[in-house]
């Protein structure tokens, strides 16, 4: 007699909340496909320490199948999944569309860049979402002191030192933070850097940074900012974006050569296919996290919406997307074993965001920390959580280097928008 047929599980998506998943299946009669459009799992958090030449794409990911080692019912494929057919439950995956059938599906595929409708604004203002996003921005932020040094004019040398930052969310705030410290790095080797002539202003279209934050938290973040020089501006719409600067919807106009933008992300649109959606493509899940429906489909990490207790949107962070995942996983474990299904608990564990090289805000219950407490205590939850015990050695080398010294270990400038080498030719763009 042929033993039963196992339950086949397929996770998309590798980040935090499909590992998760993945590792608390290791141990249950399940047959796992983990499912990525790239070959590694990727820490975001430091993805900015990316983007600024402080720290390499290799300190902050890792290979999944590598991560996933220990997991031995799971394998990984590399694979980009273009369509979810719950009728027929087969994922379909490439081009050439090939199927991967699941009697469980776990949608982990996370969020994308966004530009309200202004897809045209992204040539301008790369996001920062992927490593080869980080990769960009650093390109052009270093090839912007590049040609700064090589301006022809006070003027042009101004414009090239001016960065605009959209977006005073966490990933802004500690963009724009950091920008202004790098480039004191530079002082010594760019004979006609003046520091005084770098402009860094950080954008924003709600009332103040980091909305998601305590108030008196947001006040000392952008107290923090202005002390280090940014220019903060709330309140202030972005109406008009293109290469040579911003229009905003009072009218007056920054020009800047180089714009990031950290102002929206939306789902993946993985998502079309299951319903019902919020107004940022997240499905709107059941309690235990499943498609309102479809119990054999689960939504988890960034691409889930879901309330808290007190009504208010559970935040798109990574310990959201590790407990969505496990949890998941769990309610598998318990349809194995005819269980019931447990609604979905949010455990909080706080709001961290660093703000240049020595300062962050951080609340953990109804506590607020600021100043350098809240920055040991960022330095310490950012290595804790770094998968794999080499990059968090090698991360807090850097760190402890950077600290002493002011040098930033990776200032390359590789690769180019157009896919020609490109110092000659951006030099020459004036
Ligand atoms: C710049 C930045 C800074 C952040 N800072 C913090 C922070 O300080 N603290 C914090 O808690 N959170 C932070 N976050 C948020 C946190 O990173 C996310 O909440 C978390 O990564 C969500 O995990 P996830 O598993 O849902 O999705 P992700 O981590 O985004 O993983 C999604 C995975 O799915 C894969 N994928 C996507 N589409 C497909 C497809 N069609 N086929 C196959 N694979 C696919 C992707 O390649 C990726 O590996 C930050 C995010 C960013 C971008």
């Amino acid at each position: 007699m042929s033993p039963p047929a196992r339950l086949r599980v397929v996770i998309i998506g590798g980040g935090f909340a499909g590992l998760a998943a993945a590792r608390a299946l290791r141990k249950h009669p399940v047959d796992v496909t983990l499912l990525d459009r790239t070959n590694h799992h990727l820490f975001q958090p430091l993805l900015y320490q990316v983007a600024t030449a402080m720290l390499a794409p290799s300190d902050i990911s890792v290979p999944i199948r590598w991560a996933l080692r220990r997991v031995r019912n799971c394998r990984v494929l590399l694979g980009d999944v273009k369509r979810i057919d719950v009728e027929r439950r087969v994922v379909l995956v490439d081009a050439d569309q090939r199927e991967i059938p699941y009697d469980r599906l776990i949608v982990a595929a996370g969020m994308c860049n966004a530009y309200f409708g202004h897809d045209e604004w992204e040539d301008h203002a790369p996001g920062l979402k992927s490593l080869d996003d980080a990769l960009r921005i650093r390109r052009r932020f270093l090839l912007a002191f590049e040609r700064a040094e090589a301006a022809r004019s006070e003027e042009q040398r101004r414009r090239w030192l001016t960065f605009v930052v959209i977006g005073g969310g966490p990933t802004g705030v500690e963009l724009a933070g950091m920008l202004p410290e790098v480039a004191r790095a530079f002082r010594r080797e760019y004979r006609a850097y003046d520091p005084t002539s770098l402009r860094v202003v950080l954008l924003e279209g709600g009332d103040r940074l980091l909305s998601a934050f305590d108030p008196a938290l947001s006040a000392q973040a952008r107290r923090d900012l202005e002390g280090l020089g940014v220019e903060v501006r709330t309140g202030t719409r972005v109406t008009a974006l293109d290469q040579h600067g911003v229009s905003l919807a009072d009218g007056t106009r920054i020009e800047a050569e180089e714009i990031f933008w950290a102002a929206g992300i939306a789902a993946s649109p993985l998502t079309q296919g299951l319903v019902p959606l919020d107004k940022s493509g997240r499905v709107l899940v059941a309690p235990d996290c499943s498609v309102p429906g479809h119990p054999e489909v689960f939504v988890v990490g960034d691409l889930a919406a879901i309330r808290a207790p007190d009504g208010s949107w559970i935040p798109g962070v990574a310990p959201t997307a590790n407990q969505t995942g496990a949890h998941a996983a769990a309610m598998i474990v318990a349809d194995l074993h005819g269980g019931p299904r447990r609604p979905y608990r949010w455990f909080n564990k706080g709001d961290l965001a660093t703000i240049g090289r020595h300062k962050a805000v951080a609340r953990f219950g109804r506590v607020n920390v600021t100043g350098y407490a809240a920055w040991l205590l960022w330095l310490f939850v950012h290595v804790l959580y770094l998968a794999g015990f080499r990059n968090r050695l090698s991360v807090v080398l850097q760190w402890a280097y950077a600290y002493v010294t002011f040098q930033r270990g990776v200032r390359l400038i590789t690769g180019s928008d157009t896919g020609e080498y490109p110092v000659p030719d951006t030099l020459r763009r004036v």
